[in-house]
């Protein structure tokens, strides 16, 4: 089998799934509320692991709120900041779990060919909207096309025009270096599965720590602040925390072998594939995720070939794939209907090998030949 759809999920670390194991198996398993020993053991498990995620974005520990993971740290900052009375400025990028939540108007930022955000355009495309009460909420890299958003300019925009900011970064953190101080974001987003650890486990970076003007998503317990209460996920959370940690370690390592490999698979499909093609996401896009249109290819039917090579990769994200097969995001980004529904995602993993994307590049480039002489 070759996996190449780690933007959906990725195969957890050894060393954080030997730390779950440690905590289910071997310790006691004590609830950090209790005051007795078990409870203690518990409570300092989250402890360590809240600075070790902190330390991988340079928060506080007392920044962070855990949580069941991206889609929830989205809906909880809609909720602390009382989105549905706010106007919320966005681009029509965003994950499902941000262009859906609740708010009292959304408006569009203003973006390139390139598909970044046009930072020079939003200060104008603000005026009408600067009586409302408004929130920012732009993605770090695009888990489509890996597009690496300018962050820090809108936050800085967002300073001056006394608008809080909120950044997705689930495809960012753990995979290129994300300082919430240096970028001046007030809220973030980030999930532990897509860089190591398990699934069913994410954050929210607040900025300051939780404040009184702040609403809860969920109510009745004084964890996680009292913002996010119920019992914690333990063995979630200590395998998150593991995972920040060995990500602050290996980040540079990684990012050098996703360049190796996305050059390398590039190179083999150019010389493979006997029909034009082309990569989304503009120049600036993290190397791990690449976006590819085959016009006339159908990306159903070339995942169904690859599917049946053992090969796995995504068309759109997986968000989509149960929904319609054209992704609104692609369209967003300037490609026609026709090319949205010919895209594929190959998305790159700490565990992924150069055999691997060059076999998956050759089986690419053989089953769009075989779709295109069917297509005659
Ligand atoms: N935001 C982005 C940018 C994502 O890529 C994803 C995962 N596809 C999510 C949010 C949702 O993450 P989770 O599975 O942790 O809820």
């Amino acid at each position: 089998m070759i996996y190449l759809d780690h933007a959906a999920t990725t195969p957890i670390k050894p060393r954080a799934l030997n730390e779950m194991i440690q905590v289910m198996a071997y310790q006691y398993p004590g609830n950090p509320g209790s005051i007795h020993a078990c409870g203690r053991v518990a409570a300092d498990a989250v402890k360590h692991a809240r600075e070790q995620v902190a330390a991988l974005i340079n928060a506080e520990p007392e920044e962070i709120i855990f949580t069941s993971g991206a889609t929830e740290s989205n809906s909880l900052f809609a909720s602390m900041v009382g989105l549905q009375k706010k106007f919320l400025i966005s681009t029509k990028m965003e994950h499902s779990s941000v262009r859906s939540l609740p708010s009292e108007s959304a408006m569009c930022i203003p973006y390139h060919h390139n598909y970044s955000a046009d930072v020079v355009k939003i200060p104008d495309a603000l005026t009408g909207f600067r009586v409302a009460p408004r929130v920012m909420s732009v993605m770090w890299v695009n888990n489509e096309t890996g597009t690496i958003f300018p962050v820090w300019k809108l936050a800085e925009i967002c300073e001056a025009e006394g608008i809080e900011m909120h950044t997705d970064a689930s495809q960012a953190v753990g995979h290129i270096p994300v300082d919430v101080k240096a970028a001046g974001v007030d809220y973030m987003t980030f999930s532990a599965h897509k860089f190591g650890g398990p699934m069913g486990v994410g954050a929210l970076y607040v900025k300051g720590g939780v404040q009184k003007r702040h609403s809860p998503l969920m109510y009745g317990g004084h964890q996680e602040f009292g913002i996010r209460p119920g019992t914690e996920n333990i063995p979630g959370i200590v395998g998150f925390g593991a995972a920040a940690e060995i990500a602050m370690k290996d980040m540079k390592e990684e990012r050098r072998k996703y360049h190796q490999l996305r050059t390398a698979f590039l190179a083999t499909l150019r010389s493979y594939i006997t029909k034009p093609y082309y990569i989304n996401g503009g120049e600036n896009v993290v190397d791990n995720i690449i976006s590819l249109t085959i016009p006339d290819v159908n990306s159903e039917s070339l995942l169904l070939m690859l599917d049946a090579k053992g090969i796995c990769v995504s068309a759109g994200s997986a968000c989509n794939a149960h929904g319609s097969n054209v992704s609104s995001v692609l369209l967003a980004m300037g490609l026609s209907e026709a090319d949205a529904a010919c895209t594929i995602r190959i998305s790159l993993g700490w565990d992924t090998t150069l055999d691997e994307v060059n076999t998956a590049a050759r089986e690419i480039a053989r089953a769009a030949s075989v779709i295109l002489k069917l297509n005659r």
